[in-house]
């Protein structure tokens, strides 16, 4: 609970951050896992590939403030070489991105050389340099479909590796073999168990990268932005939701006559939520952290990505 004098002071910030924008034709991009203050002043609010999109498409801004982790403040930098991208929270980095090295995918390449490599969007650029094709969670089942090959790398998270295995009929190698979301780990099917029993006519929402076990449970598998329009068009009135709980705020905002309540209470990315409002004005003030990546490796990692955005127009 803000005491009056903190929303004053957060008021305050919301107002010098928005003055800064404008003066600087800088726009703010927040994935949908971030705190709802910081959803509130942003610009746009999305998934992965919605950001990356929106970063493409606005010409006329100068600065791109990625509210998020380091490898979709990455992304955005590769994809918009002409413009400043900023990460206002130098350590928010992703675990999952740092699972997968190149030599990881080289040792693999030995082993599978006529298999096509696709990375999930969570790796760093120094992968994505090294891969044919990136995905989101939001359009993996359409990339791997989109390939004439039936056996495929894949990396860095097993889970999502196995769904779109399921959803495609083909052989997807995880590299790792163990990738895996910290966060996304933590929601156990009991805890959907004890839930249904309060709220008999819940539909339960699960993103790929949960478990199995959990997907199992689930009504509806997809990514956030999927599961946003999901909610949106369905009849239901309560839904379980098993992903970060940043993204309540967005559904409960979208969708202000439905219920929305998380699968596990404790499911939240503490790198997703280091960005705090001080932290975005600092950003801005100051326009750091400048996210650069080398231009060797950016080139390969822009064909990568490119082709993922044709491929999901
Ligand atoms: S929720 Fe998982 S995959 Fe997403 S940024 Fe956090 S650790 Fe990475």
């Amino acid at each position: 609970m803000l005491t009056a004098h903190a929303k004053g002071e957060s008021m305050n910030l919301t107002d010098k951050i928005s003055k800064l924008k404008k003066e600087k034709k800088a726009i703010i991009l927040a994935h949908n896992y971030q705190r709802p203050e910081i959803q509130d002043i942003a610009d746009y609010i999305g998934d992965s590939i919605e950001l990356s999109r929106k970063a493409t498409q606005e010409t006329q801004a100068e600065i791109i403030v990625f509210a998020a982790v380091d490898f979709m403040a990455e992304s955005a930098a590769i994809l918009n070489p002409t413009k400043k991208v900023l990460l206002p929270t130098l350590g928010a980095r992703c675990p999952m991105a740092q699972m997968l090295t190149v030599d990881e995918i080289k040792r693999q390449k030995t082993h599978y050389p006529n298999a096509p490599v696709v990375l999930y969007v969570n790796t760093l650029a120094s992968a994505k340099a090294y891969c044919d094709v990136c995905c989101t969670s939001a359009n993996a089942v359409e990339v791997i479909n989109s390939l004439d090959a039936d056996t495929i790398l894949f990396g860095p998270d097993r889970n999502l590796a196995e769904y779109v295995a399921e959803e495609t009929g083909k052989t997807l190698i995880p590299i790792p073999e163990w990738g895996f979301c910290p966060t996304h780990l933590l929601f156990q099917p009991e805890d959907v168990t004890v839930l249904k029993l309060q709220y008999p006519d819940a539909v339960v929402m699960v993103h790929p990268e949960c478990s199995a076990e959990m997907r199992r449970v689930a009504d509806f598998i997809g990514s956030t932005s999927k599961m946003c329009s999901y909610a949106r068009e369905s009849k239901a009135k309560t839904f379980i939701v098993g992903t970060e709980e940043g993204i309540l705020h967005r559904l409960r905002k979208e969708n202000p006559e439905k219920q929305f309540i998380t699968a596990y209470k404790e499911a939240v990315c503490p790198n997703m939520k280091l960005t705090t409002l001080d932290r975005l004005y600092m950003a801005l003030k100051e326009e750091k952290h400048v996210v650069r990546v080398p231009e060797v490796i950016a080139k390969k990692a822009r064909a990568a990505l490119d082709r993922m955005l044709a491929i999901n127009h």
